[in-house]
């Protein structure tokens, strides 16, 4: 990849029409590009054969297709997630998770989501969290968000199927997608937004819009901006903590934004949208899991239209922090049951392989010894 060029996936179908008008050719030639990358697999120019010459000669010299590399790999013997390691142009360093879960509903070929990320680093600096202990870097490029979900597409065998309508017809089609890997992704609205609209296109990768999350640790101008989409995206909150107190020890930004004028906005996003909002919570031993917090959420959520996933907190050798027991995780979830509140358990993923956040990417970095103050 040549440095002057440029990343062909930081262009909406839009973009890339207008580019394409300006050589005078007809607009379906972008269209047939975007069925390229996104439904047939096509990571060169070369391969899409039913273009002009002269046009795959152009679209070699100024773009390229992918430029994000998997430099590490990690297969879950017990559940089948593989969590990757992707290297990109300039060196950093961002992680991507393939889940794989049988259809809810039953038959069908699976549910098959990828975790993504959005920035490398992260500014918010969440205690719990491994992301953010080497700090914020960059924002990710559109390009380099949807390099993770065509590499992962590619490694799970999607693209080398016989192409259908809806793209590959291979059983394995990414069919869920959810911005929860390193970074903020409401911090890096046009990027994200960008490539959730790429991902949600029928000419992109063709993932409706309601299985597409984007999960904030409550970044309200984000949020406010989110409101407005005209697409039906999934909003989740990252709660955590059902007090100012608790969620300012776990969560710095609550200092910022705290509880009240978060709860407030989401009162306002579920009534606006006609949607609900998913809070996760992750349940830590000693901290934010007893049956007074669990009322304590009840109370915060009470008449809002949402549910809650709770989490039981995923081990990072760098924090102190502790899984409650199974039991106390029950009693939690039934006090929230009696309360009326919905809420889930997020059954815990590729626990071999370094699932949570950021920890691959931690633990590449071999940092040595990382101080956590909190809760000593
Ligand atoms: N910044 C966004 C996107 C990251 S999503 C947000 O905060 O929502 C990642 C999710 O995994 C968040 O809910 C985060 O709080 C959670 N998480 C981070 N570290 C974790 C850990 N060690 N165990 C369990 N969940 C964790």
């Amino acid at each position: 990849m040549a440095e002057n060029k440029e990343d062909i996936k930081d262009l909406s179908l839009a973009e890339l029409t207008a580019r394409i008008k300006s050589l005078n050719e007809p607009p379906y030639r972008a269209e047939q590009v975007f069925e390229w990358i996104y439904k047939k697999g096509g990571r060169s120019f070369g391969v899409m054969t039913d273009l002009p010459a002269k046009l795959r000669d152009y679209l070699t010299n100024k773009f390229f297709v992918t430029g994000s590399e998997i430099i590490k790999k990690q297969v879950s013997k017990s559940d089948g997630t593989r969590k990757y390691l992707f290297k990109l142009s300039d060196g950093e360093e961002v992680e991507g998770v393939y889940i794989p879960a049988k259809d809810p509903a039953g038959g069908g070929t699976g549910r098959h989501t990828v975790c993504l990320s959005s920035q490398a680093g992260c500014a918010f600096g969440c205690y719990f969290c491994a992301s953010g202990l080497l700090g914020f870097k960059r924002d990710l490029r559109c390009g380099e968000i949807l390099d993770q979900a065509l590499a992962i597409q590619d490694d799970i065998g999607v693209a080398k199927g016989p192409v259908g309508p809806k793209g590959p017809a291979g059983p394995k089609r990414i069919t869920n997608v959810v911005m929860m890997g390193t970074g903020e992704p409401l911090a890096n609205y046009d990027n994200v937004v960008k490539a959730i609209g790429i991902m949600n296109s029928p000419l992109g990768l063709g993932i409706g819009a309601r299985k597409i999350t984007v999960s904030t640790a409550g970044y309200i101008p984000g949020m406010k901006r989110f409101m407005q989409e005209k697409e039906q995206f999934e909003l989740s909150v990252s709660l955590h903590a059902a007090d100012d107190i608790k969620r300012s020890r776990l969560m710095p930004i609550n200092k910022k934004y705290p509880l009240a004028e978060l709860m407030e906005f989401c009162r306002e996003y579920t009534k606006g949208k006609g949607r609900i909002i998913t809070f996760e919570y992750i349940l830590i031993k000693d901290v934010n899991s007893s049956p007074t917090d669990a009322q304590n959420l009840a109370k915060l959520l009470k008449g809002l239209n949402c549910k809650v996933n709770l989490i039981p907190f995923n081990a990072v050798s760098d924090f102190k922090f502790r899984q409650p027991s199974f039991k106390d995780v029950k009693i939690f979830q039934e006090v929230l049951e009696k309360a009326g509140i919905k809420s889930t358990l997020r059954a815990e993923k590729g626990v071999d392989i370094d699932a949570a956040c950021g920890q691959l990417r931690l633990r590449e970095a071999k940092i040595a010894q990382v101080k956590h103050e909190n809760f000593s």
